[in-house]
C-alpha cells in the first residue's frame, strides 16, 4: 500500500476554512456580506463572548429555498457567479462560495430561513460539516444564522483567539464599517445583550456617521463629491482636528466593499499632510464607484484587497479630490473648556424589521416604553454639559438663531429604530463657524481687536463674541515657509559652494531616494556628484537657508524622502527644504509690537492655508464667548 492518500472531505473543509474563518469577526463579515447580497434592508448582528460562544445574524433579505440549503453549505457553491467570465463583472460582495461550508466545518450552525415564494420556512442544523436536521418551521421572510462554539473541533485554531473583549472589539469595528458602507441598510449590533450600534437605513451617509462615530465627527465632516474617468467618489472626510493616532478611521469602500489599498491610503494621507501632525491619520468615509472591469476583487480569500488597472490615475484623482475639499474649508479648531462628553444614545427596545407582524398587538406598549426611554434620555441630555454646547442654552440671542432646544434634544435620542432627527441639517457650530469664516476675510481685519500677547508666544484677538489665539511662532514659520517656496520655486537657483565638498556615504535606500529626486535637488541649487560606490560629494547647496547647516539639512531631507511614497507631489524636495529650514529659522520667544503683530496676522491671512504650520501644528485656535461663560457658570448647564 502506498503512503500517499487523499484527505477526507471533512479534513479538507477544515483546512480550507482556515483561509476564510480566522476569528469570530470573519464569520460575522461573511454572514453580513451574504445578508447584503441577499438585498436585506435591515441586518441585526448579536454576539456573546466576543462571538466565540455565540453569533446571530438576522436579515430580511430574499432567503434560501428549502432545496438549496444543503448545496449552499457545500464547498464552492454559490448563486452569484456561473463561470470565471462573470468575475469580470461581479457586483455582489461574495462569489467564491466558500463561506458557509467553511463556517459549518468549524462550528455548530443553525439556520432558519424563508423565501417569499415558500409557504413555510426551513430549519437546518449542521455541526462540524455534518447535517443534523433539515425540517419545516414557521418563519418570517429572510434568514437567521446562529453560529455556536466556534472552533470547537479545531482546538489549534481556538488557541489563537484573543480575549472575548478583544474579539468583540474587532466585530464592533467591522460593524461600524458595514454601517458606513451601506447607509441604505438599517444595522443593529448587540453585544452581550446591549445594543452598541444602530443606524436608520435612511440612505444618508451623514446620518450614519453621526450614529456610528458620534456628533463631533459628524460636525467636523466635510462633504466630497467628484468624478473623473468613470470613477466617482462621494462621502465625507474629517477636518484635521479629528484625526487619530491610527488608521482605524480611514475608511473607504469600493462598490460597497470595504477594502484596504496602499494607493488610496497614500493619496489621502499625502493630501492631509499640510494640515496634520505626523503620525495622525484622518477620518474618512469615502464611497468609490468604479466600473467593475477596472478592478479585480478576486485577489485574496478575504477580498480585503483589490487590484486596479490604473493605480497612478486613481492616486492622482484621490489626492486632488481630498486636497480640494480640505483647502475649501476653514480649519480653525475650537477650544472647549467644558468637559466634552459623548451623549449616550438610548436605544429603546425595538422589534427587528421583519418582526412587526408578530408584535402588532403590543404596539401601544412598545410606544409607551419608547416614550419613557426617550423622556429619560431627554433628562439625561439636559443634565449633560454638552447639551448647552449645541443649543447655546441660557444665551438668549443664540437661542433665537439656532433650533429651539426641543429640536436639538432629539439629536441625541434614537428610538424605535428610526432616528427622528436629520443630523445632516443641524448646524451644531453654525454661529462660531460663520465668525471664523468672517475672521479670515481681509475686509474684517479692521474689526480684529488685538488684546495683547500671552506668554511671549500667543496673540489674543477678539472678534465677534469669539476669542482667536494665534501662535506667533507657528504663524512666523508658516509665512517664512510660503516665502521660501515662492523664492526658491520661482527663479533661477542660487548656489552656495561648499569648500571642501562634503563627502557622504549613503545607504541603499538613501541612494535610491537621491537618484529619484536628483533633478529636483539640482534645480534648487544642490550640486551632488557620485564619488564611487555609495559615496557622494555635495559641493553646493541652495543659498540663503537661514543659516542652516547644509550637510545636516541634506541628510535630514534624504531621511525624509526615504520614507516617502514614490508618487509624492512634484515639488516634494522644495517643500521639504522650505519646511526644514524654516523650522530652524524661527526660534525663541520674541516680543512683537502690536503693529508688528497686526502685520504678521495680515500676512498670515493672505495665505491659502493659514491654519497649519508646515509641520501640521495649528496656527490659530478659537474659543467662543459662551464657552467661557460656561466655565464661569454664567451659563448654567
Ligand atoms: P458566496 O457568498 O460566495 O456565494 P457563501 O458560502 O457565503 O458563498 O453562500 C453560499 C450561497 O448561500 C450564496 O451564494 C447564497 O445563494 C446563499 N446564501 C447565503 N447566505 C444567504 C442569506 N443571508 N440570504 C440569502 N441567501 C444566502
Ligand atoms: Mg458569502
Amino acid at each position: 500500500m502506498g503512503i500517499i492518500h487523499l484527505l477526507d472531505s471533512e479534513t479538507i473543509n477544515q483546512i480550507a476554512a482556515g483561509e476564510v474563518v480566522e476569528r469570530p469577526a470573519s464569520v460575522v463579515k461573511e454572514l453580513v456580506e451574504n445578508a447584503v447580497d441577499a438585498g436585506a434592508g435591515s441586518v441585526t448582528v448579536e454576539i456573546r463572548e466576543g462571538g466565540i460562544g455565540f453569533i446571530r445574524v438576522t436579515d430580511n433579505g430574499k432567503g434560501i429555498a428549502k432545496e438549496d440549503i444543503p448545496t449552499a453549505f457545500s464547498r464552492h457553491a454559490t448563486s452569484k457567479i456561473a463561470s470565471a467570465l462573470d468575475l469580470l463583472s461581479v457586483k455582489s460582495l461574495g462569489f467564491r462560495g466558500e463561506a458557509l461550508s467553511s463556517i459549518a466545518a468549524v462550528s455548530m450552525v443553525e439556520l432558519v430561513t424563508k423565501t417569499r415564494q415558500e409557504f413555510t420556512g426551513s430549519r437546518y442544523v449542521i455541526e462540524g460539516g455534518r447535517e443534523k436536521e433539515h425540517s419545516e418551521i414557521g418563519a418570517p421572510e429572510g434568514t437567521t444564522f446562529l453560529v455556536r462554539t466556534l472552533f470547537y473541533n479545531t482546538p489549534a485554531r481556538r488557541k489563537f483567539l484573543k480575549s472575548a473583549v478583544t474579539e468583540a472589539g474587532y466585530i464592533s469595528d467591522l460593524m461600524q464599517r458595514f454601517a458606513t458602507a451601506h447607509p441604505e441598510i438599517a444595522f443593529k449590533f448587540i453585544n452581550n445583550g446591549k445594543t452598541e450600534l444602530q443606524t436608520s437605513g435612511n440612505g444618508s451617509l451623514k446620518d450614519c456617521i453621526y450614529h456610528v462615530f458620534g456628533r463631533d465627527t459628524a460636525a467636523a465632516a466635510v462633504e466630497v463629491d467628484s468624478e473623473a474617468d468613470g470613477i466617482r467618489v462621494t462621502g465625507f472626510i474629517g477636518k484635521p482636528v479629528i484625526s487619530r493616532g491610527n488608521r482605524n478611521y480611514e475608511n473607504y469602500f469600493i462598490n460597497g466593499r470595504y477594502i484596504r489599498s496602499n494607493i488610496i491610503s497614500k493619496a489621502i494621507e499625502e493630501a492631509y499632510k499640510p494640515y496634520s501632525m505626523q503620525h495622525k491619520f484622518p477620518f474618512t468615509a469615502l464611497h468609490f464607484t468604479v466600473p467593475t472591469e477596472e478592478i479585480d476583487v478576486n485577489v485574496h480569500p478575504t477580498k480585503l484587497e483589490v487590484r486596479f488597472t490604473n493605480g497612478e490615475a486613481l492616486y492622482q484623482f484621490v489626492y486632488r479630490t481630498v486636497q480640494e475639499a480640505l483647502s475649501e474649508k476653514n480649519m480653525i479648531p475650537d477650544i472647549l473648556l467644558s468637559e466634552e462628553k459623548r451623549v449616550r444614545t438610548v436605544y429603546a427596545p425595538t422589534p427587528e424589521s421583519f418582526e412587526h407582524r408578530r408584535i402588532t398587538y403590543s404596539k401601544e406598549a412598545v410606544r409607551d416604553e419608547a416614550e419613557r426611554v426617550r423622556e429619560e434620555a431627554i433628562k439625561a441630555t439636559l443634565a449633560s454639559p454638552l447639551f448647552s454646547d449645541t443649543a447655546g442654552a441660557g444665551v438668549p440671542e443664540t437661542q433665537q438663531e439656532v433650533p429651539v432646544s426641543g429640536n436639538s434634544l432629539r439629536e441625541e435620542v434614537v428610538y424605535g429604530g428610526q432616528p427622528t432627527e436629520k443630523p445632516g441639517q443641524i448646524s451644531l457650530f453654525d454661529k462660531s463657524e460663520q465668525n471664523k469664516e468672517a475672521f479670515l476675510k481681509q475686509e474684517q481685519e479692521d474689526h480684529h481687536q488685538i488684546i495683547g500677547q500671552l506668554f511671549a508666544t500667543y496673540w489674543l484677538v477678539e472678534f465677534k463674541e469669539q476669542l482667536f489665539i494665534i501662535d506667533q511662532h507657528a504663524a512666523h514659520e508658516k509665512i517664512l515657509y510660503e516665502r521660501t517656496l515662492t523664492r526658491m520655486g520661482g527663479k533661477q537657483a542660487i548656489s552656495q559652494m561648499l569648500t571642501p565638498p562634503v563627502i557622504l556615504e549613503l545607504s541603499i535606500r538613501e541612494e535610491e531616494a537621491l537618484k529619484r529626486y536628483m533633478g529636483q535637488f539640482t534645480s534648487l541649487g544642490f550640486e551632488i556628484e557620485s564619488f564611487g560606490g555609495r559615496e557622494y560629494a555635495v559641493s553646493a547647496i541652495p543659498e540663503d537657508l537661514y543659516g542652516v547647516d547644509g550637510k545636516a539639512l541634506f541628510l535630514e531631507m534624504l531621511d525624509n524622502l526615504v520614507t516617502e511614497p514614490p508618487t509624492g507631489t512634484p515639488d516634494i524636495v522644495l517643500e521639504k527644504i522650505a519646511s526644514l529650514s524654516c523650522k530652524a529659522a524661527v526660534k525663541g520667544n520674541t516680543k512683537l509690537s502690536v503693529a508688528e503683530a497686526r502685520a504678521l496676522i495680515h500676512e498670515l491671512l493672505q495665505l491659502e492655508n493659514p491654519f497649519h504650520c508646515p509641520h501640521g501644528r495649528p496656527v490659530i485656535v478659537s474659543m467662543t464667548k459662551s464657552e467661557l461663560e460656561r466655565k464661569f457658570k454664567r451659563i448654567v448647564n
